[in-house]
């Protein structure tokens, strides 16, 4: 292609809109444009990208044995009430009505049209295993849509769908992707791990979150460095302490302080001159079966999955202040566990703990020396906090790490959750009536560009992986009204199309300077600059944009060469 005639509008200062790396320079680089919140327009630069990562991800899908197939994007909302998510998918799912007044919705996720499709067309143990997949739009109104194409309202996304006929062959799906995906962000050029994670309104039983490590990232994730243990922090289990009554020797007298105006844990440590570890925070919640209190230590962070999963129920919540009132007598920031009528959930780092600080249930009021055993009553234990860094390991004597990352893929063993509620069965060998066993896999395609974007750039702008950049190389004559120039530049570019390279000739008649900046912003792997040497040597740089080395060569070789440092470094 050629510079002059490509739609590339970069821009030389940074947009307002952009809060992170790989947001600010695809809006610079001109691979996106925003049309309203959440909602992008690819142009041609982001779409070369996305149509190599895309790519990648078909051959693999298809190296693993599954089959492409594209699923409709408006869904009826009777799918969603026949699979029971109509009424719990909550505010992301958008939904409207037809003329006809029927009742729609944008797909967010494609379980219910695919089982509904399945069901239909799939009728014995002959047809299985199946693995379905496309790479189509979806839609999700997310609460907080950022960072450009990384959380997206409509956004691109490879989802795939696996049927089985029993858990066995299900858990060799499982596998089969789990792998399809490691091969997929290796050849994308990916420093990533697959972690253990929730399996959230998707459900099912079991699941691994793909994440690209970078400092950007949304999500925490542990790690294990003695036995690999890795999760997501709204996953990740601490070891389960064991809890042995206290014997009470050094439990002290309940001591009532004033605290006036003291609520955040930093304002009620640093007022009586405690640590964070020695305090309990109360927390009201709300959930299906009423209010709750939920107790972590000080230093601790309450994980509402991990509550939310404890107590089995499908949705908490925090409370509101009215209720609070209620429970308490107290506004918020005085809650205690004393004298509370309602059920209390301790976390695990409780356990042990004695003469500790709480709320008083009573306006600027705080007490010292509380004893779980000795003050009030502990429904039960459960670890509802979020790992932290120096936690002890659940499989291991280790102790857990934490670092962030970008969730660029999710796998998910879905069992039967979908065909038991949409009835979608097969006959077995022997003619009975079995539910198919069911897996999902997402990867967020823009998403995962980004995160390349996030893992790979300099101040100068993206530097791709080969890959994946938009053109592996480009040929950058100097002086385009320079006869000899343009003549090597051209011979190059030609030798380049013919080894199937994807090549860019910068034919602008721009200052060498401006094509520089251009082409280490849109983060081209390889630069083959043509200058005075050419015509004077005959010679030209080839100079890598990850490590800033420059190759001196002949004309003649030059091709040969850019073929030869992109086996290279791809
Ligand atoms: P998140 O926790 O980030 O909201 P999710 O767990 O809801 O994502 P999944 O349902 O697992 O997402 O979707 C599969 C993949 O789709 C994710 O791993 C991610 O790469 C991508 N994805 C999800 N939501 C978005 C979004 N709003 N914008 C862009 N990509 C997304
Ligand atoms: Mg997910």
């Amino acid at each position: 292609m050629r510079y002059s005639q490509l739609l590339i509008p970069t821009l030389r200062e940074d947009p307002a809109e952009a809060e992170v790396v790989s947001h600010r320079l695809m809006l610079r680089a001109g691979m996106i444009r925003k049309l309203a919140a959440g909602i992008y327009s690819t142009l041609p630069l982001g779409e070369r990208v996305i149509q190599k990562t895309r790519k990648i991800i078909q051959e693999e899908m298809n190296r693993a044995g599954a089959q492409e197939l594209t699923l409709p994007f408006v869904q009826p909302a009777e799918l969603w009430k026949e699979s029971g998510r109509w009424d719990v998918y909550g505010k992301e799912l958008l939904r409207f009505i037809d003329r006809g007044n029927r009742e729609f919705c944008l797909g967010p996720t494609h379980e219910e049209v695919i089982t509904d499709l399945v069901k239909g067309v799939v009728t014995s143990y002959r047809q299985l295993p199946l693995i379905l997949y496309q790479i189509h739009i979806k839609f999700r109104d997310e609460v907080r849509p950022r960072f450009g194409i990384m959380r997206a309202r409509e956004f691109l996304m490879k989802d795939a769908y696996s049927f089985d006929a029993d858990e066995k062959a299900a858990a060799q799906s499982y596998q089969k992707m789990h792998d399809a995906y490691s091969r997929i962000f290796t050849r994308l050029g990916l420093t990533f791990r697959a972690v253990e994670a929730d399996t959230g309104p998707i459900g099912g039983s079991f699941s691994h979150e793909f994440m690209v490590l970078a400092d950007t990232g949304e999500d925490l994730i542990v790690n294990c460095n003695v036995c690999g243990y890795a999760a997501n922090t709204e996953k990740a289990a601490i070891r389960t302490p064991e809890i042995v009554p206290q014997d009470g020797k050094s439990w002290k007298e309940i001591q009532r302080v004033a605290t006036p105006g003291m609520r955040t844990v930093e304002e009620v440590t640093g007022y009586l001159q405690v640590s964070p570890r020695d305090l309990i925070k109360t927390l009201i919640f709300t959930g299906s079966d009423g209010p709750f209190a939920a107790l972590v230590r000080g230093d601790h962070e309450i994980n509402e999955i991990k509550l939310r999963n404890a107590l089995g129920c499908d949705h908490i919540e925090l409370a509101d202040e009215p209720v609070i009132e209620e429970q308490t007598r107290a506004p918020r920031g005085f809650a205690g566990p004393i004298g509370l009528s309602i059920p209390v959930i301790a976390d695990f780092g409780l356990a042990g703990g004695s003469n500790f600080v709480t709320g008083g249930n009573e306006k600027d009021v705080h007490l010292l020396k509380v004893n779980p055993e000795r003050d009030f009553k502990i429904t039960r234990y459960a670890d509802i906090r979020s790992a932290a860094q120096g936690d002890p390991c659940p499989r291991c004597d280790g102790s857990l790490s934490i670092s962030r990352g970008i969730e660029v893929g999710h796998i998910f063993k879905l069992g039967t959750k979908y065909s038991t509620a949409m009835a979608a069965t097969y006959l077995d060998q022997q003619g009975r009536e079995q539910y198919l066993v069911m897996g999902c896999y997402g990867i967020g395609v823009g998403r995962t560009v980004a995160a390349a974007i996030e893992q790979s750039h300099d101040k100068d702008g993206i530097i791709f992986h080969p890959a994946i950049a938009p053109f592996a190389a480009v040929v950058a004559p100097v002086n385009v009204k320079d006869r000899q120039q343009m003549e090597a530049a051209e011979a190059i570019y030609a030798g380049l199309m013919q080894k199937g390279i994807d090549v860019l000739l910068d034919d602008r008649d721009e200052r060498p300077g401006i094509k520089f900046k251009d082409a280490d912003l849109i983060g081209i792997p390889l630069r083959i600059t043509v200058g005075a040497k050419a015509a004077r040597e005959g010679t030209v740089d080839i100079k890598s944009r990850k490590t800033g080395e420059v190759q001196l060569v002949n004309i003649s070789d030059a091709v040969h060469t850019v073929e030869e440092t992109l086996n290279k470094i791809g």
